[in-house]
């Protein structure tokens, strides 16, 4: 149980609460309505829930209610296990799937979450708490591509086993670039160790008990494979992020035969991506849309620029053809886009005619006519290179009148980028460019301009029939898009006892004739910030509230000896109220502290009073405003021996004992100096301060 979840013990209607000694106030002030102060501490409690609820859709496992199941080290049960401690929930992010049997396991792609949207966090991953129990027969890491989603988590979970990588050629280079890219400090005598597994001559690798094999499919960066582990139990197949299309551009085509052999030779489970099963068809060709490219630069009147995601290399590839076909000239722009095509063109993925590319520098020196620009942004983000173009902020390109620009690609599901994206299209036509939408292609006469790299109904339908597994486990995808995809396999004839929806930490049990649940394991999502650090959901959680209600401090200063005020109280508001426009409920506020002070600071505890202010003030800024801001009573005893909870320390400013003894007169007035100028620094801050 997570000792700050308190949503589920309300404590209202309880009449000793109610009445107990505190502070009293004398009556309502007349600006707000008279409440009670259970009513207000209920209101708190309720925006703290609030707060909570938010927070708490990203909770690592050790905050979840659920009693973790500790693994046996030998386990000497015959069954295979399969855990996605990610990848279960959400649009199928943080992938991560656990394959574990008797004292070995291995842990096919490692992904992360750029959805989560809270303050200050960039990205989750994956709580791995239950491989750290099973540390021991950790034999590896393979990885089915190298999107972000599959391989984002490495940085932060790989050094904790320091197993070796395993993946397509291409794939490990995605690995060893984001190593470089995330540039977070690694722990002593962590090497990463990658292998790399050639997916066309069906090698097969060895790993404790299993033997891997990489299987190509296509998708939309190169290298893209499945991944089939031969258990003592059976043979696993994780089909990594797929589509089926017929006539790809780089003649990567997903590979059928070996497919076939290896349901030949009979599959026990089939673990298939579920991103897009609710979508009817198949998914258009790749190459439908090198045509599009070619007619837009037919007819663009001057420069062009195209967003795509920067791993998207087939698409690279059709701008650069269509380029090349109008004789124009392309450049680059967006250091993980240039750093992906440059291990694309060391791999033969993408072949570009020598004198095709051109610095972004020199952009500026081409005629209007020769520019095609490929670049980052087409999700709208703000720091991307379109949107600084846009915004005059870019170092080389600003738009201007009779641009184009293509968005060649849509935005991500689950992300509330399509606002963004939104955002930006305005700003472009505002300034007389022509923008080219794939949601838009029909009416603005063009053809397609995205296609999803992902599977439609009938190639996940497909891959059923042709795998034809003994036990259907959907997986990278939310409870409904596994449902659609379990929906399709009973259709194409798995019985639906051989099928299970599993959630995130969900153990599905299999032997060659039973798949089951058992239990649980800990899992949950750890928040990393923009330094790649770890955030405590504790942490996110104050600032939830801090973004909903603000803060208010209150700062008072008193005489130990009498007891009373020694400046008039200070209240320090954070993004609560802008203070000098309240003057009236400000000089009640204050009224309030002062009579709060004389009636309770002699009678208790320092520990207690602070406690009863803090309640105290939020019942009275619940009553004149019904908004319960964070409080924080901060109260300075000067005078008399030092309070160990006050700021009275005899130091010389160095956290040293000052040398010379003091009378409690001379310290007395260095706290007050020291205290008056605290409070200077505060005020300067910023003119809030009141
Ligand atoms: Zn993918």
């Amino acid at each position: 149980m997570n000792p700050n979840n308190n949503q589920n013990s309300p404590q209202r209607g309880n009449p000793a609460r109610n009445s107990r000694p505190g502070i009293k106030r004398s009556s309502t002030t007349g600006t707000g309505r008279n409440v009670s102060r259970g009513a207000a501490i209920r209101a708190q409690k309720r925006t703290v829930a609030d707060a909570n609820r938010i927070a708490n859709q990203y909770l690592d496992a050790s905050s979840k209610t659920e009693k973790p199941r500790r693994a046996n080290v030998i386990d000497d049960s015959p069954r295979l296990k399969i855990i996605g401690l990610g990848g279960m929930d959400g649009g199928g992010s943080k992938n991560m799937m656990v394959i574990e049997y008797a004292n070995d396991a291995i842990v096919i792609d490692c992904g992360n979450d750029l959805g989560v949207d809270l303050p200050g966090i960039n990205y989750g991953i994956s709580d791995t708490t239950y491989l750290d129990t099973i540390k021991n027969k950790l034999r590896g890491f393979v990885i089915t591509h190298g999107h972000l989603d599959h391989i984002g988590g490495l940085p932060h979970i790989l050094p904790k086993y320091n197993v070796p990588v395993y993946g397509s050629r291409f794939t490990i280079g995605r690995v060893e670039e984001i190593f470089e890219n995330f540039g977070m400090p690694m722990p002593d005598g962590f090497e990463l160790k990658t292998v790399v597994m050639n997916e066309t001559t069906h090698e097969r690798l060895k790993a404790g008990e299993f033997f891997i094999e990489l299987v190509r499919v296509t998708h939309s960066i190169p290298g893209s494979t499945a991944v089939v582990i031969d258990t003592p139990v059976g043979r696993v197949v994780d089909t990594g992020d797929f589509r089926f299309d017929p006539n790809p551009l780089d003649h990567e085509k997903t590979d059928m035969d070996r497919f076939n052999e290896l349901a030949r030779e009979g599959v026990l489970a089939l673990l298939s991506e579920s991103t897009t099963t609710e979508r009817p068809g198949r998914t258009p060709s790749e190459s439908s849309i090198e045509q599009s490219f070619k007619d837009i630069m037919q007819q663009a009147p001057g420069r062009i620029f195209i967003g795509l995601f920067s791993t998207n290399m087939n698409r690279v590839q059709m701008i650069v053809n269509a380029a090349v076909h109008h004789g124009k000239k392309v450049a680059m722009d967006g250091r993980s886009m240039i750093s992906t095509l440059e291990m694309a063109v060391r791999n033969g993925y993408v072949k570009v005619p020598k004198g095709t590319f051109v610095p972004i520098a020199s952009v500026a020196s081409l005629k209007d006519d020769q520019v095609v620009v490929v670049s980052t942004g087409c999700q709208g983000e703000p720091n991307s290179a379109l949107v600084r173009m846009s915004m005059g902020e870019h170092k080389h390109v600003q738009f201007k009148e009779q641009d184009t620009v293509i968005f060649s690609a849509t935005a991500i599901p689950y992300t509330g980028n399509d606002a963004l994206i939104r955002v930006m299209v305005d700003d472009l036509l505002r300034k007389g460019v022509h923008v080219y939408r794939h949601e838009t292609h029909e009416v603005d006469n063009i053809g397609p301009l995205h296609v999803s790299g992902h599977a439609s109904q009938d190639e996940y339908r497909e891959m059923i029939t042709m795998m034809k597994p003994k036990f259907f486990v959907p997986i990278y995808g939310d409870y409904t898009a596994k449902k659609y995809h379990i929906d399709l396999a009973i259709e194409a004839g798995i019985p639906r006892v051989n099928t299970l929806n599993a959630e995130n930490g969900d153990v599905i049990s299999l032997n060659r004739d039973k798949m089951e649940l058992a239990g649980q394991v800990p899992h949950g999502t750890i928040l990393v910030d923009q330094t790649g650090a770890i955030v405590s959901s504790v942490v996110v959680k104050d600032r939830v509230l801090l973004a909903e209600e603000g803060l208010v401090s209150v700062v008072l200063t008193i005489d130990k000896k009498t007891g009373s005020l020694l400046t008039s109280p200070d209240i320090i508001s954070r993004g609560f109220i802008y203070m000098k426009d309240s003057e009236e409920l400000m000089n009640a506020f204050r009224d309030e502290l002062r009579r709060a002070v004389s009636q309770r600071f002699k009678r208790v505890e320092l520990d207690r009073f602070k406690a009863e202010l803090k309640d105290y003030v939020t019942h009275f800024l619940y009553e004149q405003t019904q908004r319960s801001p964070i409080v924080i009573p901060v109260v300075n005893v000067v005078g008399g021996r030092p309070e160990k909870q006050g700021t009275v320390i005899a130091s010389n400013g160095n956290g040293q004992a000052a040398s010379a003894p003091k009378t409690p007169e001379e310290i007395a007035l260095e706290q007050q100096r020291r205290f008056a100028q605290m409070r200077q620094r505060l005020l300067n801050q910023d003119a809030r301060v009141d």
